[in-house]
């Protein structure tokens, strides 16, 4: 197996609740140690990795926990920075505003180390046009510190109403504005079409800097591959690593709570071609007009 990219998870505690957060079934398993997770870039490199993607959670509000997220953080993309290896960040506005205060003073400014930094935006976090003003106000700071690349994460989920204008606002703001939907699926397959038709009427698939969740379009046969097939590999808080960012336990390729075993875990996993995938089994609606997710996990 050949993986450009490891997108990684050193941790499911989060001080957030978020619909849809698929690392709800990790929460208080055995997380591996924040030092050992700083061994990764240098094993990554010699693993022929070219890119690390890391999920940065909510901390909580106390100053102390959020200090020690920005000091691991920082220390990553140091490490990422030091081996080549590109670093993208995921995180939400509350540690993005940390992380951007954390670093004013540095020169060269951590920022400058990053080559994607995506913010989350869904409607559990940013439910109004003034929580929106808020993130992109953040953005607009962060802009400034020669970043690579800002990117939106907008999560459609069921809950929320999709609000074609603000993926137009967000573009003043971010390079891309990336759609992802909420896993498992929540719509039906009929739905996930009129989702589709109306993205196509309001330009989104015309429009480069929209990237529409290829997990969908793959399960809609509109593409021929996902994110599991080929490039990239996922790394939980537990150091289970799976072909799946979103269904682990479906395309498990190992462990690494030793991050030196990932080169060898790498080289030895034949490569996966996902050609449908059971976690996107769409919703059905029965007889009395209930939902039921048709998904068995
Ligand atoms: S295996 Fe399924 S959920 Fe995972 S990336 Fe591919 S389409 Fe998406």
């Amino acid at each position: 197996m050949n993986p450009k990219m490891l997108s990684v998870h050193y941790t499911a505690e989060c001080a957030k609740r978020c619909a849809g957060c698929y690392l709800e079934p990790l929460r208080g398993c055995n997380e591996i140690d924040k030092s050992e997770w700083l061994k990764l870039p240098t094993v990554a490199l010699s693993a022929g990795i070219e890119k690390i993607a890391i999920a940065v959670n909510d901390p909580g509000l106390k100053p102390v926990n959020v200090g020690y997220e920005c000091i691991f953080a920082a220390d990553f993309i140091n490490e990422c920075s030091k081996n080549k290896i590109k670093a993208d960040i995921t995180t939400i506005a509350d540690v993005a505003n940390y992380l951007y205060m954390y670093d004013l003073n540095d020169s060269p400014s951590l920022f400058s180390k990053i080559d994607v930094f995506s913010i989350s935006v869904d409607h559990s976090k940013v439910p109004g046009l003034r929580e929106l003003s808020r993130v992109c106000k953040i953005a607009e700071g962060i802009s400034k510190k020669g970043i690579g690349s800002l990117n939106a994460n907008f999560l459609i989920n069921r809950n929320g109403k999709i609000k074609f204008e603000w993926f137009r606002e967000l573009l003043k703001y971010f390079n891309t504005v990336h759609i992802i939907f909420e896993k498992p699926f929540p719509y039906s397959k009929d739905e996930y079409y009129t989702i589709i038709e109306s993205m196509d009427k309001h330009g989104i698939f015309e429009d480069e800097r929209f990237i529409v969740d290829p997990c969908v379009l793959f399960r809609m046969g509109l593409v021929n591959n996902c994110h599991s097939c080929s490039y990239m590999v996922d790394i939980s808080p537990n150091g289970d690593v799976a072909g799946c960012v979103y269904s682990h336990c479906n395309y498990p390729i190992g462990n690494v709570n030793k991050m030196e075993d990932l080169p060898d875990l790498l080289e030895q996993t034949e490569e996966m071609l996902v050609t449908n995938c059971d976690f996107l089994e769409f919703v059905t609606i029965n007889e009395n007009n209930e939902e039921r997710c048709s998904n068995s996990h």
